[in-house]
């Protein structure tokens, strides 16, 4: 009892970060951020706006070319940017000093070429077989919420207040599908691809069975943005940053200055482990009391200097045989 209300207590506190968070920037952003945008860029409103109309233009100005064909160039153009990275340097193990950062330092050097392209494989599928039909759904399903094409930009403080929601919306429909795709049931038939990397790489993020990538990866991020009835530049903006965010959950490195990817590293190797993405359910649940005894949770923060957590936290040395 005195465990789960502790568990309720930590989950809610942390919801109460992000949203903290969130308002502080607000604040910060009401005063400094927009007073700056409005100086370099003369009026930063008008600024975005003709950004955002040459896009418009640049489509044919068509609110499905926009809706569709946008969407697909912008979310498959951003994941396979971050990816063209990480896979160069699992590939060449270059630059060097970077594999210091690898959190299962063992695995994947090098890279199986076969296993890589057998996920670049099913990733492309997924983009466009099961992504862009999706995408024509969600498209209509946008134009019946009122979702604004064309329209005026939002302002910077109710994007950001958007982008919360989204956080918050995601957190829950990813948490739930992704824990009903380990019931026994349906892991063996569906979300046991995507298990099939114990040491992920930055491509698993999108590598997995289409009715998980439906449910798992596509609804939840397109959940807040519906809901809410935003701009579609703000779902754009909000998919890139979830995408670059996955990329990073999966990447295997816990590089300084990026979102911590231990927790979902952790996922993979154990299974049973951190369900979420933030790990506000996680602590609600209890599906992180393993991970919090570990190594790897001591590791799990944003390393802002150029240490790896590997070696603040080094591994307790195994007992030798006697
Ligand atoms: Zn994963
Ligand atoms: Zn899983």
């Amino acid at each position: 009892m005195v465990i789960i209300r502790q568990q309720l207590v930590d989950s809610i506190k942390k919801v109460l970060f992000i949203l903290g968070s969130a308002l502080l920037v607000f604040v910060a952003a009401r005063n400094s951020i927009t007073w700056h945008l409005q100086k370099f860029w003369g009026a930063s409103g008008d600024f975005w706006q003709s950004q955002w109309e040459n896009v418009y233009y640049l489509l044919g100005s068509e609110d499905h070319m926009i809706g569709i064909v946008g969407t697909f160039l912008i979310t498959t153009g951003i994941f396979w940017i971050s990816n063209a990275f990480f896979m160069l340097l699992d590939l060449t193990g270059r630059p060097a000093f970077l594999l210091r950062y690898k959190i299962q330092p063992d695995k994947n050097v090098p890279l199986e070429k076969d296993a890589l392209k057998r996920a670049i494989g099913v990733v492309l599928f997924n983009q466009t077989v099961v992504g862009i039909p999706f995408m024509c759904v969600a498209y209509l399903a946008m134009r019946w919420r009122g979702c604004s094409m064309n329209g005026e930009l939002p302002t910077f403080h109710w994007v950001l207040f958007e982008m919360t929601v989204f956080t918050l919306f995601e957190e829950l429909a990813f948490y739930y599908s992704h824990r009903l795709f380990h019931h026994r049931y349906l892991y063996k038939y569906i979300h046991k691809r995507h298990h099939e990397w114990t040491a992920s790489i930055g491509l698993v993020s999108i590598y997995s069975h289409p009715v998980e990538h439906i449910f798992s990866n596509l609804l939840p991020p397109f959940l807040g943005p519906l809901l809410m009835g935003c701009h579609i530049a703000t779902a754009w903006l909000w998919f890139c940053v979830a995408l670059m965010s996955t990329t990073v959950a999966h990447c295997g490195y816990h590089f300084p200055f990026l979102p911590s990817p231990e927790a979902h590293d952790y996922h993979h190797l154990k299974f049973n482990q951190n369900f979420g993405v933030l790990g506000v359910l996680d602590r609600l649940h209890g599906t992180d009391n393993m991970f919090r005894e570990t190594k790897a949770y001591q590791r799990h923060f944003l390393l802002l200097g150029l240490t790896p957590v590997s070696q603040q936290f080094p591994d307790t040395p195994k007992k030798k045989a006697e």
